[in-house]
């Protein structure tokens, strides 16, 4: 268990903050910035005691520190610069936190004079579980573990991850061969809903395109990053879908998934077992190769290998499974950016059978070990 510092407490305050506050329609009325308001104050509050300034330099210092200058110029920047000006005392221990190392958490709209949250602020999100409201995701996770048969959790939860944008007429089909399964109505409910209008279909991830101003969103970061999209090249959703994914359920459970299915696709291909989220979910993907060799896979996805490491430090779900061999995969994009990566990740590994690994190398030990039989 990791220990909750007043530093951790400051971040997450901050984080969750960013994304209440953007969420909401009305961003000036007093309680929906309350929670970005508390955090201010508790890294202002901590500034006090650790920066190097005193007496009136300090003074100016504080007085950069309002909501509207923080969001332009402090959130914009990799978060060991929030703390340019602290002493070695709070840095020290700031480099033992999993953000220490995080880039910025939002990036500008200028236009809109708005905002936007980066995939690693996401991923911090979705990596604290203390998120302060309920979570879509969250509730269709609980619904498919608790209620449906292992069976019917494979199908569901394949479903969504295959279609991003569904027409009722699929989601209805889908229903009747399940014998109208209430709790599968249920999960539809919280995982679809209308398509708002202006929609385009996103080339990456199959999921919806807005534009806040000339700013292309989706529901991950990936399929806009260092991307210039024109309206103009984008084909627009129309009559042809009646549903989407909401957005924390085409990010957490559809877009991840891929990895998923791409894996078992490349079993299949070569002729091996494997069975998706056995267990119900203990792990991804279970391969069984005919030399009597079970290996269990857990794709993640995660941008920041720091926050991962922290994940995976105990996992006993994964390590407690019933494998010869476990491994954590990580798609070969996301290893491109950080060459540290897989290393960061296996220093906290001490079960000699579990290893960290990109999506390449995984193929090629399949491939190897199909040799072996
Ligand atoms: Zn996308």
């Amino acid at each position: 268990m990791r220990q909750d510092t007043k530093f951790e407490k400051m971040f997450a305050h901050i984080a969750f903050g960013l994304k209440e506050k953007l969420s909401n329609d009305e961003p000036e009325q007093y309680r929906t910035g309350l929670l970005l308001r508390q955090g201010i104050n508790m890294y202002c509050a901590l500034a006090v005691q650790y920066v190097t300034q005193t007496g009136d330099e300090l003074k100016e210092y504080l007085a950069t520190l309002n909501e509207t200058e923080m969001i332009c110029k402090i959130f914009t920047l990799p978060v060991r610069e929030w703390f340019s000006k602290w002493d070695e005392e709070a840095i020290a221990e700031l480099q033992s936190e999993a953000f220490w190392e995080m880039e910025p958490l939002i990036y500008l709209i200028k236009n809109e004079k708005s905002y936007g949250l980066t995939g690693e602020c996401l991923d911090y999100l979705d990596a604290t579980e203390n998120d302060l409201s309920a979570i879509d995701e969250h509730k269709v996770y609980n619904l498919m573990r608790e209620k449906l048969s292992q069976e019917n959790y494979v199908a569901v939860r394949r479903l969504l991850i295959e279609n991003p944008l569904l027409t009722n007429r699929k989601r209805n089909n889908f229903l009747i061969n399940c014998n109208n399964d209430q709790y599968i109505k249920d999960i539809f409910e919280f995982a679809y809903e209308n398509i708002p209008e202006e929609m385009y279909r996103c080339p990456n991830c199959g999921w919806t395109i807005s534009f806040k101003g000339y700013q292309p969103q989706c529901c991950n970061f990936d399929c806009v990053e260092g991307k210039k999209f024109d309206k103009k090249n984008l084909s627009k959703v129309g009559d042809e879908f009646d549903l989407r994914l909401k957005h924390g359920v085409a990010r957490y459970i559809s877009y991840p998934g891929k990895a998923e299915l791409e894996i078992e696709d490349f079993c299949k291909q070569l002729k091996i077992n494997c069975e998706l989220w056995p267990e119900m979910d203990r792990y991804d993907i279970k391969v069984m190769f005919a030399n009597g060799a079970c290996w269990g896979i857990d794709v993640k996805t995660v941008v920041n290998p720091y926050i991962l490491r922290d994940k995976i430090k105990n996992d006993n779900q994964f390590y407690n499974a019933n494998i010869n061999k476990g491994f954590y995969v990580i798609p070969d994009k996301i290893i491109k950016k950080n060459n540290a990566y897989l290393k960061i990740c296996n220093s906290v590994i001490t079960k000699n059978n579990f290893r960290c690994i990109s999506m390449n190398m995984l193929k090629k030990m399949i491939k190897k070990e199909l040799n072996n039989g």
